[in-house]
């Protein structure tokens, strides 16, 4: 990195989960460089499924309580990654996870997706003005894979984010993850089925712009990932590792995490979200 300013890095997640899913690895390794590091979560995740039986009782159609048990789960996981700035969109419950499309839960009154895009927009505005990002990290068009509050994160995002030198979109590789895919096929101690052919959300290599390499980071993002115990499943052994969501699809842990510039100069943007910038 050359950039004379202190280098600092946004990122706008949907769920708390999602930056260590999708993000970890980069987290990990700007935060290990020195880069500030400002995480933004939209939802406290009030409708995820519960994966441990031990905790089904706090779900949105019982206690109702998933919402605050991962807020402690988004902090262990911002420890794990080195971000010392969090932050929940609108203050801590504003708004509310919305759901998949097409549950009632898209109805709540509170429901991320359908709160106001200006209002949201507004409040994301703020803190990019705090804070003064160089570089801000969201997710495409279509919010990675479809449901409604990553779709409302890259909206506001897009409308929030005009100043700054680049707005990469957070997305998984085609080749990495069927390359990764098929490392698990040849492992037979995996506790989840594999994925089918297409069922993983994947974009075109053609189409990614820039690959952070996150080898060295991945002990922290799987640390993080299992941060989020109620959400993610993490299986490790030895140097192999996989995760799962509540579906139980094994999914890879792949060596890089993969972007496509959506605002700002290319160059040297290919492997550093800072690279060229000065
Ligand atoms: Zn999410």
């Amino acid at each position: 990195m050359t950039l004379t300013a202190p280098p600092r890095l946004l990122l706008v997640h949907a769920h708390p989960d999602d930056e260590s899913l999708w993000t970890g690895g980069t987290i990990a390794r700007y935060a290990a460089s020195g880069v500030h590091v400002t995480v933004v979560t939209c939802t406290l995740g009030e409708e995820g499924e519960i994966i441990p039986p031990a905790l089904s009782e706090l779900a949105a159609g019982a206690a109702d309580q998933l919402g605050g048990y991962r807020v402690a789960e988004l902090r262990s996981a911002c420890a794990a990654l080195g971000v010392t700035d969090h932050r929940f969109l609108g203050g801590i419950g504003r708004w509310r996870d919305s759901g998949m499309a097409g549950v009632p839960a898209n109805d709540h009154p509170r429901a991320f997706a359908r709160g106001s895009l200006d209002e949201q927009a507004a409040e994301l505005s703020a803190i990019i003005a705090s804070v003064k990002p160089q570089v801000v990290v969201t997710y495409d068009a279509f919010g990675g894979y479809g449901h409604p509050d990553h779709i409302r994160a890259h909206e506001i995002t897009t409308a929030a984010a005009g100043d700054v030198d680049r707005v990469f979109h957070a997305v998984t590789s085609r080749s990495a993850t069927e390359t990764g895919a098929a490392a698990l096929a040849t492992w037979d101690d995996l506790p989840w089925r594999l994925p089918e052919p297409g069922e993983l959300p994947v974009t075109d290599d053609a189409e990614i712009t820039t690959a952070i390499d996150v080898s060295e980071h991945l002990v922290a993002k799987l640390r993080a990932l299992r941060a989020h115990s109620t959400q993610v499943s993490v299986w490790q052994d030895g140097a192999r590792a996989a995760y799962a969501l509540s579906n139980g699809i094994a999914q890879p842990v792949v060596q890089a995490e993969y972007y496509v510039l959506a605002r700002g100069s290319a160059d040297g943007a290919g492997a550093d979200l800072f690279g060229g910038l000065d």
